[in-house]
């Protein structure tokens, strides 16, 4: 297959040779990683693609924005994990194989006010609208520490409000608004009654208790879903 050109394969899913250009570590256990556009690609805010490795096909959503010369990915290293570890150290040059970009978890503009909500790297999608130029909704980012809240500065400024949701115990070192507890406890108690949109990415027990929450509190709102992964980490 010629290099940057999609090719189908995978049943209906077209697959496109890519190389890795380089990462940034954001803190201890994610990066961002770079790889070239190939020719022809592409996405809608919120979209995800799938890396081929070996046998395997794990997917991360593109962070944007759409007419990027390259592609980028917030990736969490999972040291006992499959794929991760080959995507933390892939030298740049490294050949990758990808698929074509899907998925619904899009942007659906609506008079009700968005909440988006994520856990870790849940905030991939939210960094794709930011970049697409969403404005003025609300943010919570559940995460254990301050250094894992990627992307703040960027994402604080365009929210109308930004609240990190910390999970380690100390607030010490947070940004303005942040919140001693889980995103759940937040919305339990923080957000206002009434109808919304909300966006839930990430873990899935978050996902899952949100879910039961705006049954019981908000009545009518609509809810869009991306569970990225099951475990505690
Ligand atoms: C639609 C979709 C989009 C996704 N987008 C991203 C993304 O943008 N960035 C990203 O890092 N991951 C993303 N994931 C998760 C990703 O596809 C892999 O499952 C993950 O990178 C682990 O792969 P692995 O082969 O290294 O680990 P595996 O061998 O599959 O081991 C999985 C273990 O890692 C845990 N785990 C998986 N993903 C994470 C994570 N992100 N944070 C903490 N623990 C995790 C699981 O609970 C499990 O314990 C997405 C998943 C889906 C379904």
């Amino acid at each position: 297959m010629r290099s940057g050109a999609g090719s189908p394969a995978m049943g209906s899913a077209t697959l496109y040779d890519a190389q890795v250009i380089g990462r940034r570590w954001l803190n201890a256990r994610t990066f961002e990683l770079r790889i070239n556009r190939p020719a022809g690609f592409a996405f809608l805010p919120g979209q995800k693609i799938g890396f081929v490795y070996q046998d395997l096909v794990r997917e991360y959503t593109l962070l944007g924005p759409v007419d990027s010369a390259d592609l980028t990915f917030c990736v969490r290293h999972v040291p006992q994990g499959r794929v991760t570890p080959h995507l933390a150290t892939a030298p740049p040059g490294t050949s990758i194989q990808v698929t074509e970009a899907s998925g619904f978890f899009t942007f659906k503009p609506s008079p009700r006010p968005a909440v988006l909500v994520a856990t870790g790297t849940g905030i991939a999608p939210y960094v794709a609208f930011v970049r697409s130029g969403l404005r003025g909704f609300d943010l919570l980012h559940g995460v254990r520490t301050v250094a894992e809240l990627y992307y703040r500065s960027e994402l604080a400024a365009a929210a109308s409000r930004y609240i990190p949701c910390l999970t380690g115990g100390t607030l010490s070192g947070a940004p303005p608004h942040a919140f001693d507890g889980r995103v759940t406890a937040w919305l339990a108690n923080g957000l206002a009654n009434g109808v919304y949109d909300f966006y839930l990415c990430g873990r899935a027990d978050m996902i899952r208790d949100a879910m039961r929450l705006i049954d019981e509190r908000f009545t009518g709102s609509h809810v869009f879903t991306e569970t990225f992964y099951d475990g505690a980490l």
